[in-house]
């Protein structure tokens, strides 16, 4: 790890994207995503070349902790630190700040001694050649090819969703009920970086389906279970948003699966798609969170001669108001943003003891879930409430026993723990 580490205080300067900061009673922490300037500036602006040198990249999360009146000073070296932000890190024995240096795509922390560095913004005129690089690769993605990679998707039987135990990420499946395996993916995240020690030290993942991954948003806790938890998820084929303003790891991520053809993008003008198991629908607010893919699944089961069919909401980190109308009822949803905070009314409820997810890790650097969301959405007629952390959930499970792997739990750690 030493020889990484010396790496990363030569290849100084960096271009470093903020990812924003978290205030706790002791201080602040500003979080980065930074790449070597030198390095970055060597990828063609545009064309197929782009992507393929985006992909061999090597990226950095690093995390500055400051004591609360060091922060703002921090704030008049790089001008307000929200996310989206770029700025120019050096990497100096004498620098200003302390660093904390991890790989990006292996999560290794490098250095035993913390660099040092100096930061400052970015002036507009430097900004615009990073950021034409950085940008997610633009595919045009005709309805007709999501139409054949979701439409096509034989939806034969009964369904449930499930809510996996990944830590502070989200990871969710459309399921067969037969063989509780994969149909599709709704996000492949993980725990990383801050919240690492969140992340199950071992998954492995059902791919029997050959299941599609829709992603929601592009932060790294709703994808980077496909290079930390199992690599398989990347031979699948992936449905994103075009997100702008992202981190040089998050355009990387993007760019390989491009290169190898496992990706498609949502078309900037198709506001929603009515697929056989529910609606994606694409949000209307602003930054990542707010501005991706939402799910509203249909699932159903048989019991007897009856058939019943539930309808599911899976926000991703959206805003409750960014993705449909506030009187829409729904039997089960999984809580937005990892329980923490939201825009919009929390979603009405059906039936008489309706039930809610929440995907988080224990001991998580943002506390979540936040009391006050679990206020409201109690008090919005929502009675039980799951948590990732306690194992692996279904929804919309109405058998009296816990839904059972076709595989025995031999190949994969997809079983469920709660319904
Ligand atoms: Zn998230
Ligand atoms: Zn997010």
């Amino acid at each position: 790890m030493t020889s990484d580490g010396s790496m990363f205080t030569k290849q100084t300067p960096y271009f470093a994207f903020c990812h924003g900061f978290n205030k706790d009673q002791k201080g602040v922490t500003v979080s980065f995503d930074a790449v070597s300037a030198s390095l970055l500036m060597d990828v063609p602006e545009e064309g197929d070349g782009r992507y393929s040198a985006l992909a061999k990249l090597i990226t950095y999360n690093i995390d500055i902790r400051l004591p609360h009146d060091k922060f703002i000073e921090l704030k008049d070296d790089m001008g307000y630190p929200e996310e989206g932000s770029w700025s120019r890190m050096d990497v100096s024995s004498g620098g200003k700040y302390t660093l904390a240096v991890r790989n990006a795509d292996t999560d290794l922390n490098l250095d035993e001694e913390q660099p040092r560095a100096f930061l400052r913004q970015l002036s507009i005129n430097e900004l615009e050649p990073v950021k034409k690089r950085v940008a997610l690769p633009r595919i045009n993605t005709s309805r007709s090819e999501i139409k054949k990679l979701l439409i096509g998707k034989r939806i034969g039987g009964p369904t449930f969703i499930s809510v996996y135990n990944v830590g502070q990420g989200l990871c969710c499946a459309l399921c067969d009920e037969k063989s509780a395996a994969p149909l599709l993916y709704f996000d492949f995240g993980c725990g990383c970086y801050a919240n690492a020690h969140t992340r199950p030290r071992e998954m492995k993942f059902c791919f029997s389906q050959e299941p599609p991954i829709v992603l929601s948003h592009w932060h790294s806790d709703h994808y980077m279970g496909a290079k930390l938890l199992d690599d398989a998820a990347l031979d699948m084929k992936w449905l994103a948003p075009y997100q702008y303003n992202v981190c040089t790891t998050t355009s990387k991520f993007a760019a390989f699966l491009h290169c190898n053809r496992n990706l498609l993008m949502w078309p900037d003008d198709l506001s929603y798609l009515n697929v056989p198991f529910g609606t994606i629908v694409k949000c209307k607010g602003g930054m990542l969170n707010r501005s991706g893919l939402a799910l509203i699944a249909r699932t159903y089961t048989t019991q007897g001669e009856n058939e019943h069919s539930f309808k599911t909401l899976l926000p991703g980190d959206a805003g409750y108001d960014d993705i449909c109308d506030s009187n829409m009822i729904f039997d089960a949803f999984v809580a937005t943003h990892h329980g923490g905070d939201t825009t919009g009314n929390v979603p009405k409820s059906m039936g008489d003891e309706p039930i809610f997810a929440i995907s988080y890790g224990n001991r998580n650097s943002y506390e979540h879930p936040k009391d006050q969301r679990m206020n409201d959405i109690m008090n919005a007629g929502w009675r039980r409430r799951l948590n990732t952390v306690d194992g692996n959930i279904a929804l919309c499970w109405r058998g009296d026993n816990l839904p059972m792997l076709g595989c025995g739990g031999k190949e994969c750690s997809l079983h469920i723990q709660q319904i």
